[in-house]
């Protein structure tokens, strides 16, 4: 199955179609360097750090020369598979904060072009969509989930339902920039609850812009699977990775 297949693109095709309608109407800056014109420029795309090479089946990280994954084997780690487009750093980390903190909601768009190239270098087989939620009140700050922004074009892309009720986020917890690995695995236990009438007996990929621990989306892997969910994927648009 193609994702260019016309007749069933078609919902993808006005997404797309919209936002290129937008950049007409007001012309954009490259979101990693400020060139004029485009929203991300083919230089910023090229010094992405893509995450590549040897990497474990379950988690994404870069394995080292022997083939046990010291991470998964450190901790309770629960998504089936895991994997991260680049590194976060350079232009991908100046987009991604420009699309949470500077109101840029077109760069989800963008970004949602990378994570549909690595949805499709998997082999995964999933039957829903849903993004890392936010609590009500960061929701309600910020205005939008940049998660499901990114999320929802990746499944009209891919053609898999998406639902943004599915999963959702029933603690508010603190941010987690200035925590370490314990204290992140502490603050969002138990924040997440999954509807079991959506997920029951499916494969759900769950999308996320950043992780860093993992600590998160493990988590809402783990809401997912007591909801009854077969097997729980994860893709994230940039990965700290610490080597
Ligand atoms: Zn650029
Ligand atoms: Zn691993």
């Amino acid at each position: 199955m193609s994702i260019f297949d016309r007749s069933s693109v078609y919902p993808y095709t006005l997404y797309r179609g919209f936002w290129k309608f937008l950049d007409w109407v007001y012309p954009p800056s490259c979101a990693g360097c400020g060139r004029t014109g485009v929203r991300w420029c083919s230089d910023c795309q090229g010094s992405v750090q893509r995450i590549t090479g040897e990497l474990c089946d379950r988690c994404g990280l870069p394995l080292p020369t022997s083939a046990a994954c010291p991470t998964c084997a450190d901790r309770a780690f629960i998504l089936d598979g895991l994997r991260g487009y680049g590194r976060y750093s350079g232009p991908l980390r100046n987009v991604i904060h420009r699309l949470k903190y500077h109101r840029d909601v077109s760069l989800a768009e963008t970004l949602s072009l990378r994570l549909i190239e690595l949805f499709l270098e998997t082999n995964w087989v999933c039957d829903l969509v849903v993004p890392v939620p936010l609590g009500v009140v960061r929701r309600r700050e910020r205005g939008y989930n940049q998660a499901a922004l990114i999320a929802y074009p990746l499944a009209l892309a891919v053609r898999i339902p998406y639902s943004g009720r599915a999963l959702q986020r029933v603690r508010e917890t603190s941010s987690q920039v200035d925590l370490g690995l314990s204290q992140r695995l502490e603050n969002v236990r138990d924040a997440f609850w999954a509807e079991a009438s959506s997920v029951k007996g499916k494969s759900v990929l769950v999308v996320d812009d950043v992780m860093t621990t993992g600590a998160t989306i493990n988590e809402c892997a783990k809401a997912l699977k007591e909801a009854g969910a077969r097997a729980v994927f994860g893709l994230v648009v940039a990965r700290t990775i610490l080597t």
